[in-house]
């Protein structure tokens, strides 16, 4: 198969954000990137901000790459891609996973890469584009949000969301959290051009706390991805 070249080739992907460390997302410090564009509208989605396919910007194969470079330099322990709907740009989270893939090797660091899809698996792997997307993958976290089922599985929104290893390294970085529950999920809060990002997965009623907390202390929230 011929190598993904950093600089010229892949398809950019159209991403919301990209952010590190990110340590409510998977194990340990990681790389986290969201994709743009999702169909799915899952009710109660936190995430609103990333569903139109054109917002966000472009992060090309190549700077990609170089973010990864870094951040493998830097110390993480792996990359997670979330969304919006990664697999609703197949060829560009193929290249994006081939190039981490690359990376990481010649880096010689064992940093897993960790997929969320709203799709199930057997979906996904139905998909010839989608099965490719995920080839690289050593980990995907599937299923939509479901409002009703809340949870308190690690890394899940909702009682369906499954964590599935894809390889080996899946496997043994994963096996511990599969079925690891917590009373409190980490939330990681950043602040950066007048906007308030919280990283993780809330339980019920934690994005509006946060948001009265934010009000009782001056802070002026005009908008929020939490509501139409
Ligand atoms: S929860 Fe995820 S899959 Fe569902 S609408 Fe939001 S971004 Fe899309």
């Amino acid at each position: 198969m011929a190598e993904l070249n950093d600089e010229t080739d892949g398809v950019a992907a159209r991403v919301s954000q990209v952010a590190a460390p990110v340590t409510a997302l998977g194990p340990g410090r990681r790389l986290g990137v969201w994709f743009q564009g999702c169909t799915l509208a899952c009710p109660g989605c936190m995430s609103r901000h990333t569903w139109e396919p054109t917002g966000g910007r472009e992060l090309t194969t190549g700077r990609f790459a170089g973010l990864w470079r870094d951040a493998l330099a830097g110390g993480v322990d792996g990359l997670t891609v979330s969304g919006g709907e990664p697999l609703e740009q197949p060829a560009a989270l193929a290249g994006l996973l081939a190039a981490a893939d690359r990376v990481r090797r010649s880096a010689g660091v064992e940093a897993d890469l960790l997929v969320y899809t709203g799709w199930e698996l057997a979906d996904a792997l139905a998909d010839p584009a989608a099965a490719a997307a995920l080839a690289r993958a050593d980990a995907v976290v599937t299923g939509r949000y479901l409002a009703g089922r809340p949870t308190d599985l690690v890394w899940r929104g909702s009682a369906n969301q499954r964590i599935v290893p894809l390889s080996a390294l899946g496997e043994r970085r994963y096996a511990p959290y599969l079925e690891r529950r917590t009373e409190r999920p980490d939330l990681q809060v950043r602040v950066s051009d007048g906007e308030l990002r919280i990283i993780g997965v809330p339980r019920p009623g934690d994005l509006g706390r946060i948001e009265r907390e934010l009000r009782e202390r001056g802070v002026t929230v005009r908008e929020t991805t939490w509501r139409p």
